[in-house]
């Protein structure tokens, strides 16, 4: 029988993640937004300091649906910054997923839109919308076969210690392990450590912390870490003369493109996951993982994800994003890291 995680979810919510929330800023619910208040450098004094993170996990016959304002429950890192000229701001999502997802034939390309969204409401968005062509940086529009890397080690987009970054419409959103929240499940966990659930994926399937049981089938045996199955590419990309012509360079980990999947090679799948039992599914399921090494956040469906994470969702805030990915405002690495681009 498949369990149904959504009530405990909601209590987790409630109980564990916010547990601060009635004395962080006890005034902030009913005070109007006041600039006479600040006291603190009014460059990083953003409405996220105004406002609380919401977020609510509920389910609906047999769909789970999570509403959020997307702000995060931990600390963060210093936005807007020199890599990250964003301010993060509240955002009115709605995401809606299947509860008990099924396995496609074949795994899908999840770019171009969220992969999944954590318990506390804030997106996991592991792409960037920044592309090589032959003709120079293309931002926004269609992925081409060169997309720049966000934690590659090639660039720097200004990530915090929780591996996220802020959008230009003010959406905060992770890229990798969102270590504050992974922290804050991990220090609230009465049970001894087991594999830690981080959040849901647009098709439904749950997204864990990259550590299982090493039997997956016994929730017994020791916990382990996972590790994925890419590598880097052996040699050097295509140049500019080459047919179709790239970028040129090492393998280095500046394009996603940089790595390949072995099979065998780790413990997962191509899609970053596998199946296993875990606590809050005693009798198995196929789950995501995030990595601290690539692909980080996976980057490839199992299943099928839903419509309400595509970027023309049905949130003002899905088709601001969605136009200032076209506008070319979206994460915005240097065309060429010899170069950074200037502080702004
Ligand atoms: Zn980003």
């Amino acid at each position: 029988m498949p369990l149904k995680p959504a009530a405990l979810l909601v209590a987790v919510v409630a109980g564990f993640l916010f547990p601060g929330r009635a004395s962080a800023h006890p005034h902030h619910e009913t005070d109007p937004p006041d600039s006479a208040h600040v006291e603190i450098d009014p460059q990083v004094v953003t409405s996220a300091q105004r406002v609380q993170p919401e977020v609510t996990i509920e389910t609906q016959g047999d769909r789970r649906i999570i509403t959020a304002n997307g702000l995060p429950d931990h600390a963060t890192g210093r936005f807007p910054n020199r890599h990250n000229p964003h301010a993060v701001r509240p955002q009115r999502y709605r995401f809606e997923m299947p509860l008990t997802p099924e396995r496609s034939d074949a795994p899908t390309d999840a770019r171009g839109m969220p992969f999944g969204v954590a318990i506390n409401g804030v997106p996991f968005d592991p792409g960037t919308a920044e592309n090589w062509t032959p003709h120079g940086l293309q931002r926004g529009g269609l992925p081409t076969d060169w997309t720049y890397e966000a934690l590659g080690g090639a660039v720097d987009l200004g990530v915090d210690p929780s591996n996220a970054h802020v959008q230009p419409s003010g959406a905060y959103h992770y890229h990798g392990v969102p270590h504050g929240l992974l922290q804050r499940i991990v220090a609230l966990r009465r049970a001894k450590v087991g594999p830690v659930l981080l959040g849901y994926a647009a098709d439904g399937f749950p997204i864990y912390h990259a550590e299982g049981y090493v039997d997956p089938q016994d929730a017994q045996s020791n916990v382990v870490a996972l590790r994925p199955s890419y590598r880097l590419k052996q040699g050097q990309r295509p140049d500019e003369h080459a047919d179709p012509p790239g970028p040129g360079g090492n393998h280095d980990g500046a394009f996603a493109q940089d790595y390949e999947y072995v099979e065998g090679l780790g413990d997962l799948d191509e899609c970053n996951g596998r199946f296993a039992v875990t606590p809050e599914y005693p009798e198995g399921t196929y789950h995501y993982m995030l990595t601290d090494a690539f692909p980080f956040v996976p980057r490839m469906f199992r299943g099928t994800p839903d419509d309400s994470f595509r970027r023309r969702g049905p949130g003002p805030n899905n088709g601001e994003r969605d136009r200032e990915r076209r506008n070319g405002r979206g994460d915005r690495p240097p065309p060429d890291r010899r170069q950074p681009p200037p502080p702004r």
